[in-house]
This record gives C-alpha cells, structure tokens and sequence, in this order.
C-alpha cells in the first residue's frame, strides 16, 4: 500500500528511482482512490484510458536512468489546458466533443519530463466562476464537506489534489481560479507571473489576466511542475523568461507587507477568516518577520475593474465558438439560426459575461467602462510597485469567506464579491499563492494568499517553503 496521504513529489520521486515501487504501482494506487471517490466528488471529467500505458513508459525512463524530478508523477488537468489527441471541453456543452489538435506548451513540457496524466478535471464553464457550479456537468464537492463546493474555478483539480485522485494538478488563474479552490480545499495553489508561464494550449478567457498554474499538496511541489513548465515560448508573444537567481538578497529580517484598511477594516469578511490571519501574521512575527502596514489605495477599485477588463475581453476570445470551426453545430434552416442556436450551447453565467463585455466595449461605453478600468489598473499596478520598495511579500487572505454550500449564492454579485482578494494579482500581473493557514470550527480550510513583485517567482517560493512550515506550527 502506498501511503497517499502524505506523499509529496519528492518522495514519490526518490520511491520511483530506488525501486520501492513502480509509476505502473504508484498510478494504479491513484486510479483505485478515483474509482472509489470520483462518483461522489466529481472532480474528473475523464479518466484517460491509456493512463496504465503512461506509466509504463515512464518505468522505462527511470529503468534507463532518465528519470526527471516528474517522471512518473501522476497528475491531473484543468478542461481547459489541451492534450493532443484528448477531448477539452471547458466544461461547457458548446465544446463537447471537441478533440485538442495540438498539446498546451505546459502539456509538452510536463510530458518531456515524463509525467503522467491521469485525467481532466471539472471546473467553472470557461472558467467563469469561483465554485465549479457554473459547469455543465454537475457541480465538484468539497472533499472536506461534500455539502459544500469545491470554489473555482480550478474545482476539480484542487479536489484531485486533495482527496488524494492525483499527486498535483494544473489549473488555470484569470482572477483566482487556482488559489481560491486550492484555499477551499486545503492544498497549496500558485498564480505565477504573467507570461511566466505560455499561455499557448490554453483555452483563452482573460487573455491579459490568464495564467497556468500548479495546484499542489506543498509550496515545493508546486515549485517543481512551475519549474517545469515556465519559460519563453515562441508560441506566445507574451510569455517571458524568468530570472532563476533574486533579484532582490533576502534581507536579513523578512518584511510582510498587510494592507490592514483594504483587508481587515471592511465588512463582507468571515470572522473565522479575520481570526485565522491574525493568528497566521502572529507566526509569521514568531519566524521573525517585520509586519509593516502598507498603503494600496486603489485596491478598493479592483474588483469592479476586473469584472470590467475579464468580460471584455472573454466577450472578444469567445466569439470564436460559432459551432463553424470548433465543437458541435446545431444545425436548421440557414446559417444565421444556425449561429444563434449554437451560441445558445453556452451556459447562463458565461451569457451574462459575453453580454457585459460587449456592452463595455461598444461604442460610446468604451471610454467610459473600459478605458476607466484599464486606467485603474495602471493605478492598482503602480500602488504594488510602490509597496514593493518597502517590503518583500505582502499578505491577505485568498478569500473572504470560507467554501460555501452548494446553491447558495444564486445571485452573481454575491460570488463575485468572493473574488476581491484574488483579482488583484491578476490585475498588477504579480505572482501569488495560496497556502494552508487553517481550518473553521467546522472543519472547512482556509488559505493564506502571498505575494510579491512582478517576476520575483523564484523568491516568492525560496520565502514561502520556511514560512509554510511557519503556519503549520501550531500556537500556544
Ligand atoms: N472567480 C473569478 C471569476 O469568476 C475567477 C475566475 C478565474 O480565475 N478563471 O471570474
């Protein structure tokens, strides 16, 4: 038996090479865990035939002394994020069916160093949402409360993660879908930097705000797949090399930025979720960090601004899906319907967003909704660079409230109040994660959500991996 519970990539990786078990054993361990829980939770969308056939190739790899940190590692895929040869539906019924012609540069990467897919999971459709409710194919449960939802909407690849259906994941972050789920689960999710990470395979929403991120048990297995998976790449224009060495020494005494008036000072927030990051900052203050109150003025205009520039620019990328070139095709009298029925495949939430987008971009709205929030941005953007100069990372909850019950927030405004500690990272572009801070009285996980400078990637993990250890340290 393969203990899944506490396994990390590193040691499954060091069990794998010194023959303690085989990826064949190790992805068998995982496809049992699926079939006895993926009924109720429904976090896979699919579990890949040939996932047997994978694992068979990476014991080659490691038998003929090639194996990578990844070779073996079974993992699961966002529904989004493409696989040559696999169907990726966003989960939405306007894709059902359709077959990725080419891999996600992410995808190639990980499957160069021999890692193992198990399946592609659940989540919002075209990740529009922060509960997987939003999917065409049923909502993921919350292994923790399995009334509850699993956020989103990276759902069912935090799910995966946590309830032990696969070692790590991909998801994808346009305004938080990797680390809200990840914090609603219990698990450790990064945003990386924009363009850190190629957008190229990924079915576009925000395209200014997506990212590919990793969605792990801990801060240094999430570090190992962005490891793998970041880089430039010819196949987006916007995606950067990152420098591996600080750019900023660590100084001698970590200084943690708090933007108290934006995060604590305001209602709307879980008392739980105040409790619990004060608690965090106060082991934070007990790993010896400096906690310095920092000023971020134009944070209060981040939410509207997001759920301004996300539909207007999900509005232009989804009018793609015109049942011509990709997916199913409703078919009647002439092509003008034929458009109207198929654009009718989309589900409420995602006809609300093409709706508002279109309507922020039209003429004579456009100066004042659109080119008003991008201002705004460039203010949010500026705000982080100023703070930054003081401090190394700044910290707020991932998310104000605590995983909610399935059907509860039928109103859309309510859920995306949800979003405002999470859209941010988004907007300036920074770096962000969400790590395990601790739990409700009910027993519902909550996360910590750092972040740091644009392209500081490499020492957001070197920070957080003592300070993981740090929150998981119980106080007296
Ligand atoms: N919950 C946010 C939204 O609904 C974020 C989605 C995402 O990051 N894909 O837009």
């Amino acid at each position: 038996m393969i203990a899944l519970k506490t396994l990390t990539i590193r040691k499954a990786h060091n069990a794998l090479v010194n023959g303690e078990y085989s990826a064949l054993e190790l992805a068998e361990a995982y496809l049992a865990e699926i079939e006895k829980k993926n009924k109720e939770l429904n976090a896979y969308l699919e579990v890949f035939a040939d996932v047997r056939g994978q694992a068979k190739e990476a014991d080659k790899k490691i038998k003929d002394g090639k194996a990578g940190m990844l070779t073996g590692i079974p993992l699961a895929v966002k529904d989004n994020i493409l696989i040559k040869g696999r169907r990726a539906s966003a989960a939405s019924k306007i894709l059902e069916g359709y077959v990725a012609p080419y891999d996600a540069t992410a995808i190639q990467k990980l499957k160069d160093a021999g890692a193992v897919f198990l399946g592609r999971t659940n989540c919002d459709e075209f990740a529009m949402g922060g509960s997987t409710e939003n999917s065409a194919y049923g909502v993921t449960k919350n292994p923790h409360d399995t009334n509850r939802v699993a956020g989103g909407s990276s759902g069912g690849s935090a799910v995966a993660v946590a309830a032990d259906l696969a070692l790590a994941a991909l998801g994808s972050d346009t305004g938080g879908s990797v680390r809200q789920p990840a914090s609603f689960c219990g698990v450790v999710g990064f945003k990386p930097t924009y363009g850190a990470v190629s957008r190229s395979g990924l079915i576009a929403m925000g395209s200014s705000l997506d990212c590919i991120g990793p969605i792990a048990k801990t801060v240094e297995d999430a570090k190992l797949i962005f490891d793998c998976i970041r880089g430039k790449d010819a196949l987006d224009s916007t995606s950067i090399e990152l420098l591996t060495v600080n750019s900023k020494p660590p100084t001698k005494k970590l200084k943690i930025g708090i933007p108290w008036k934006f995060c604590i000072a305001r209602s709307g927030i879980d008392t739980e979720v105040i409790q619990d990051f004060n608690a965090s900052i106060e082991k934070l203050r007990d790993a010896n960090a400096e906690i310095i109150d920092v000023e971020l003025p134009n944070l209060q205009y981040a939410l509207a601004c997001y759920y301004i520039i996300m539909p207007a620019e999900a509005s232009a990328n989804l009018a793609r899906f015109d049942g011509v070139k990709y997916g199913p095709r409703v078919s009647g009298s002439n092509g003008i319907n034929d458009y109207f029925k198929t654009r009718a495949l989309f589900g409420k939430e995602v006809r609300r967003r093409i709706i508002l987008g279109t309507y922020v971009l039209s003429a004579g709205y456009y100066d004042a909704y659109y080119g008003k929030a991008l201002a705004a941005r460039s203010l949010i953007r500026a705000d982080f660079e100023k703070a930054f100069d003081k401090v190394d990372i700044i910290t707020v909850p991932t998310s104000p409230i605590p995983a909610w019950k399935i059907g509860e927030k039928e109103d859309p405004l309510s859920a995306y109040l949800a979003d405002i500690f999470t859209v941010t990272a988004n907007l300036a572009g920074i770096p962000a994660i969400s790590i395990p801070s601790g739990k409700t009285k009910s027993g519902l996980p909550l996360g910590l959500q750092i972040m740091a400078g644009a392209g500081e990637d490499e020492n957001l993990f070197n920070i957080c991996i003592p300070l993981e250890a740090a929150l998981l340290r119980k106080r007296d």
